[in-house]
């Protein structure tokens, strides 16, 4: 129901059921009826039917659809209802208090085939009136033909189990052997089933997976509550997980997608900070080329989408199908999440170095190389060539005579390509009284540049090669 359950499901280690309308059906049905000394089956029953009649029990409806079959005439009724959460159902029957509910201490005569019934996994309750036992009542709650698997699921995919019931421990043993579950707790009324929830919390991340009927408080008090698609309205719209149906099923189903999405949230995220710490440093020493850098990002966006994309296939073949992964990275796997990425980068390199329009070229700009002459008199004349590459070209040209009143004069320069002779000369700006700037089209190759000048009346002359890129 909420993202935030979603993840706190994905790292439940202990899964507890409530018994009776979760592992069972709801559906139950009455297998035997016991009477005590001097009391007829048809008044046991019919004091249960008074009792249950307006219970939803799943125990209150075998028991009513069990009496509906005995004789309707003279039939008692029960007045000032009151239900007993996890204990049973108290009434005055013809003016006389009475109760059915879990079996308190019983008459000798009862004792025995009570015992045999819980020890086959049946519920027993007892009916009394005016503090008297009269009879019980052996009711077998099928489980649910999905539940030993489901169950089989869970300790596959490394959780612990238990039952928390409020029935007899005799009969939630017998359920407990039968199902292979770790723990059982019998015996608790609703109050002592939260008690049990919030113990077990502080000692393991609890999954409670109930109906809601006596539970609701323990589903509310687990770390996360599930709420199975049979069970009360009220606990599937307040219950973290509902499960839409009744398929137990859904409960190893619900921890498998929500494994699989918080694994697929940590790679991605893992994946997105990754690749990033890996190609900017690349690029940025200009060794991915902007090109496949581009390609790179939205590929990289691709491979997240993708990745998620693969959570729609959970559920497609049924909830049987999906299986919580073990958390945790496998040996080979966490190789595989080192090696891939490695192997990724490595290729993007060598694909911009391979397709890059740039490759063999920096990204960076390099320092012009500066030329220095000595002008004689102790000055110096400096050239450097910017940028050096083919196209407009600027040729700046320093001179930094000894004296400050020398006088610089018929600055003229020229450029050659080297080889043939005919000199092109540059357009010239003079921008300080000692620095010119040259403009020229150059093409790739190796050229030869001569200055001439006059410093005090003298002429000078002085050539610079450079080779154009
Ligand atoms: P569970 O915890 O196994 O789901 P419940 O908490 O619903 O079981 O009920 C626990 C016990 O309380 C039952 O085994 C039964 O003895 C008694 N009980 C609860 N409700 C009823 C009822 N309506 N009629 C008879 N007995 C009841
Ligand atoms: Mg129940």
């Amino acid at each position: 129901r909420s993202g935030d359950a979603l993840e706190r499901l994905s790292r439940v280690e202990l899964v507890a059921f409530d018994k009776t309308g979760t592992l069972t059906e709801r559906r139950a049905a009455v297998t035997h009826v016991m009477v005590a000394d001097g009391y007829r089956r048809d008044d046991v029953m019919a004091v249960a039917a008074a009792l249950e009649a307006d219970s939803e029990h799943p125990l209150a409806l075998a028991i009513r659809a069990a009496a509906a079959s005995s004789p309707r005439r003279g039939r008692p009724v029960a007045e000032s209802t009151r239900d007993v959460p996890g204990l049973g159902v108290e009434a005055l029957v013809g003016g006389v208090p009475a109760r059915v509910g879990r079996p308190g201490p019983l008459p000798p005569l009862l004792d025995e085939p009570v015992t045999a019934y819980q020890e086959r996994g049946e519920t027993v309750v007892v009916v009394e009136r005016g503090e008297v036992v009269i009879g019980a009542i052996a009711i077998a709650t099928p489980l649910r033909p999905e539940a030993r698997g489901s169950i089989a699921r869970l300790h596959e995919s490394g959780l612990r189990t238990a039952i928390l019931s409020g029935d007899n421990r005799r009969a939630v043993a017998a359920v407990g052997a039968a199902l292979g579950i770790d723990d059982i707790e019998a015996e608790l009324n609703p109050e002592e089933k939260l008690e049990s929830v919030r113990a077990r919390s502080q000692r393991a991340r609890l999954l409670m997976v109930g109906d809601g009927v006596n539970d609701a408080p323990a589903l509310a008090a687990a770390d996360v509550g599930c709420a199975i698609g049979s069970g009360s309205e009220t606990a599937l719209t307040s219950s973290d997980i509902a499960l839409l149906g009744s398929d137990l099923y859904g409960v190893p189903a619900a921890i498998g997608v929500a494994r699989a999405t918080y694994a697929v949230i940590v790679q991605n995220f893992a994946w997105a900070v990754g690749y990033n710490i890996a190609a900017l440093p690349l690029a940025a020493a200009g060794f991915i080329d902007p090109l496949v850098a581009a390609f790179a990002m939205g590929l990289s966006s691709l491979v997240v989408v993708a990745n998620s994309l693969r959570l729609a296939r959970l559920g497609r073949d049924g909830l049987a199908a999906v299986r919580p992964s073990r958390l945790g990275l496998g040996r080979k796997r966490a190789v595989l999440s080192v090696v891939l990425p490695v192997v990724l980068f490595a290729a993007l390199t060598v694909l911009s170095e391979l397709v890059s329009p740039a490759r063999g070229q920096t990204l960076l700009p390099e320092l012009p190389h500066i030329s220095t002459v000595s002008l004689g008199g102790g000055g110096n004349a400096q050239v450097y060539l910017d940028p050096d590459a083919p196209g407009l070209n600027e040729l700046h040209l320093f001179f930094y005579p000894s004296h400050a009143r020398t006088t610089i004069t018929a600055v003229q320069v020229d450029a050659r390509p080297q080889g043939s002779g005919s000199p092109e000369a540059l357009r010239h700006l003079r921008v300080a009284f000692n620095h010119y700037v040259n403009y020229v089209l150059l093409s790739r190759g190796a050229w030869l540049f001569t200055v001439n000048a006059r410093i005090d009346g003298r002429a000078m002359s002085f050539s610079v090669h450079r080779t154009i890129t």
